[in-house]
Formats: C-alpha cells, sequence, structure tokens
C-alpha cells in the first residue's frame, strides 16, 4: 500500500506567527521562569512532513502556557520542508535536499557542505548546546502504535518511563546515514546529564498522531517540573491520564541498503514479531535478509528503499 493511500486527516498550522521567535533563530521561541530549572527543548518538523508535532506546539503556545521552572524552547525544526507541504502529495515534504535528522555529528556540522538543512541544522546548534533535555516528535509511514526512540543508554530509557507513556520504548542506535539530533552530543554521552527523547506518534496525518504528540509532550513537561498537570491539564487529550505498562524493544540491528535495489517479502507495515529465526524479510540487491532470531520484531520498515537508508530495523521484547 502507497504511503499516499493513508488520508490526510490533519491540517498543517499556520507556524507564521512564530516565525520572529524571540531567540534571534526562526521560529525558536524560549519560554522563561523566573524560577531556575532545566533548559528543556521540544521540536516538531524535524522532518517537514510530520505536522502532528507542529499542532502539538501550536497548541501548547496558543494556550498560553508559561513554564514554572527553567527554561522552555519550543522549535519547529524543518521549516523550509514544511512550507513545501502538499496534503494533495504529502509524502514529498519530508526534507528539501537531505534528511535533517542524519547531520547531528560536530564533524558533519562543522564540516564544508553545503545543504538546506545543514544551514538550518547550524542556526539551531546552539539551542541543542544549550538544552539539558529535548523531546523531538515525529510520526511515522505506516500507522502502527506509537513508540518511544529512547536510543541506547539507560538516562533516556528513565526518562521515557518517567513520562509514562506511550507502551512501548524502543532502544535502538540510529541510522548508519548519520546521527539523529536525539543522539547529537551529550544527549548520547553517558557521562553526561543531558537526556534526549524521540516519538513516533503514528502514521503522519492520522488524527490520532496529533493527539499523542500533544499528550506526549505535556507528559514530558510534566516529568521534568516545567508545569504540573494541573497547569497543562487544559490542554491535554485522551492519553493524557494514562499508565500504561511500558514495554521495551531493544533494536540489535539496522539493516541497511547496501545493494541498488531492495524488495520486502511481504507488506510488512511495523511491530511484526516473526516467530522462527531465519525467516525471509527481503532482499537486499541479491543477498536474503533473514530474522537473525526467533520472535524477531520488525521495527518502521521504510518505503523509501535507497542505497545507504535503513530499510528497517530488528529487535525483540525485552520486557
Ligand atoms: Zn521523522
Amino acid at each position: 500500500m502507497p504511503e499516499t493511500s493513508y488520508p490526510v486527516e490533519l491540517t498543517a498550522p499556520d507556524i507564521e506567527p512564530y516565525r520572529g521567535g524571540n531567540t534571534g533563530i526562526e521560529y525558536v521561541t524560549t519560554l522563561a521562569a523566573a524560577e531556575p530549572g532545566p533548559h528543556v527543548l521540544v521540536c516538531a518538523l524535524t522532518h517537514g512532513n510530520e505536522i502532528c508535532g507542529a499542532i502539538a506546539l501550536d497548541k501548547l503556545i496558543r494556550s498560553g502556557f508559561q513554564p514554572r521552572r527553567g527554561k522552555l524552547t519550543l522549535a519547529f525544526n524543518n521549516v523550509a520542508a514544511y512550507r513545501e507541504f502538499d496534503p494533495r502529495y504529502p509524502i514529498a515534504s519530508r526534507y528539501v535536499d537531505e534528511d535533517f535528522n542524519r547531520l547531528w555529528s560536530p564533524a558533519t556540522l562543522d564540516g564544508p557542505r553545503q545543504s538546506t538543512e545543514l544551514a538550518r541544522a547550524r542556526a539551531l546548534r546552539p539551542i541543542a548546546d544549550s538544552a539539558d533535555y529535548l523531546l523531538d516528535l515525529h510520526s511515522m509511514q505506516h500507522a502502527t502504535a506509537p513508540l518511544m526512540l529512547a536510543g541506547l543508554l539507560p538516562k533516556s530509557r528513565d526518562l521515557a518511563r518517567h513520562v509514562g507513556i506511550p507502551e512501548l520504548i524502543m532502544c535502538d542506535a540510529g541510522h548508519a546515514a548519520g546521527p539523529r539530533m536525539r543522539d547529537y552530543a551529550g544527549f548520547g554521552d553517558p557521562a553526561s546529564p543531558k537526556t534526549a527523547l524521540l516519538i513516533e506518534c503514528g502514521q503522519h496525518w492520522e488524527r490520532r498522531a496529533a493527539e499523542v504528540a500533544i499528550d506526549v509532550m505535556l507528559r514530558f513537561l510534566i516529568a521534568l517540573g516545567a508545569g504540573t498537570a494541573d497547569d497543562l491539564a487544559p490542554v491535554g487529550g485522551p492519553d493524557f491520564a494514562a499508565h500504561p505498562r511500558q514495554r521495551i524493544i531493544e533494536v540489535t540491528e539496522a539493516v541497511t541498503i547496501s545493494g541498488d535495489r531492495f524488495e520486502f517479502v511481504d507488506d510488512f507495515r511495523g511491530l511484526e514479531v516473526l516467530p522462527r529465526k531465519g525467516s525471509l524479510i527481503g532482499h537486499d540487491g541479491e543477498r536474503p535478509v533473514r530474522t537473525p532470531y526467533d520472535d524477531c520484531v520488525l521495527i518502521m520498515p521504510s518505503r523509501r528503499l535507497l542505497k545507504g537508508q535503513t530499510a528497517v530495523r530488528l529487535g525483540r521484547y525485552v520486557e
């Protein structure tokens, strides 16, 4: 099923009112409390077609929320791609030149290469450097259960549990194509207290993804003491007070495409559990790709099957 057959149920909000911001960086606003506390960063539109995060930030800003302590920065990341969002062809606007979320190594950011996304990542880097906590709001190609991407470090896993939703926490090392914002610098350093989470809220354009984005964002702010449940309840949605049993999927490998052509053998959507080791998943060029162990979970099988990109991640439930 091609992505375009998912209906676009969400309306991309007008973010032009946020262009000026107050940080000297376009589309970045910092709300500061008098009481000291951590600097919390919530990002949307790391991928320009993932509009649930923009809806969440728009709703939070329009609510008039002010943090009780520390600082809260709200950033719309890949605005150039978002401007190209067209509900008639919604897959087109993931990025302009390259994936904004594969650029987050000092070598790439300090390097000589130029692109629309690199310029934006360089502009946002001081915010990422100054933030103590990051939540990056994303959505997925297929309609599966929301996934919190907590990276490999226990500090992020602990924060995901503290946030309390969604049910599934996925622990992974990211992509061969380059580090994500959530893996950048201190966020990916076990010796640093900086902690980041990335939430995949659901299918890019389903109404439910925006509900998840809002509730996860609010629960993140409460977990970090930026606001209380009473402060934020008026903004909350159906999962605001949920307390699901959380399960952890440990990703053991990302299948990175090495051939000129990659094909899955089935119409995988994600979170399928293949019971038997050695089950065929697809072909990377001539090479068959098989599950490396029993009860292997397929995570976020991609429809962008290009050389060097991640076709699918493989993992298992550990809790
Ligand atoms: Zn994304």
